[in-house]
């Protein structure tokens, strides 16, 4: 079976699409691409209190809150971030236009919750095998 990569490759490139407001777009040194929508990193915003919120909430990383049943659809403002910045050589930060600031996005963590296709399937597989070995 092959072995998973020791981490994810490095982006060959960036783009951060802010004034555009549509989200970024990273394209992997080992050809693969992500497309994140501002909304879905902000949801997945990697700071602990984020994470212990979606992990209070049972939510995956960019999946955003759950209006309650018979609520109204919660009316959330789009999201997008103020101030996009390097962090070193591995990662992205975020001011977001809510206030918030503290999540660190490293390469790592966006291949991670890469939103495609073959990703999604790639972590619902691995979560199987994590929960018969559980
Ligand atoms: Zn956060
Ligand atoms: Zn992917």
């Amino acid at each position: 079976m092959p072995a998973t990569p020791p981490h994810a490759p490095d982006p060959k490139s960036v783009n951060v699409n802010v004034t555009a407001g549509t989200g970024v777009d990273i394209e992997w040194s080992d050809g693969h691409r992500s497309i994140y929508t501002f909304q879905f990193l902000r949801d997945a915003c990697p700071c602990a209190l984020c994470d212990e919120e979606r992990h209070n909430h049972g939510r995956p990383p960019g999946e955003g809150p759950k209006s309650k049943a018979g609520d109204l659809p919660m009316f959330r403002p789009a999201v997008k971030p103020t101030l996009a910045e390097p962090v070193g050589r591995y990662a992205l930060r975020f001011t977001w236009n809510d206030g918030h600031m503290h999540g660190i996005y490293s390469w790592d963590y966006l291949r991670d919750v890469c939103p495609c296709q073959e990703c999604r399937v790639r972590r619902e597989s691995e979560n199987v095998t994590a929960n018969k070995r559980g």
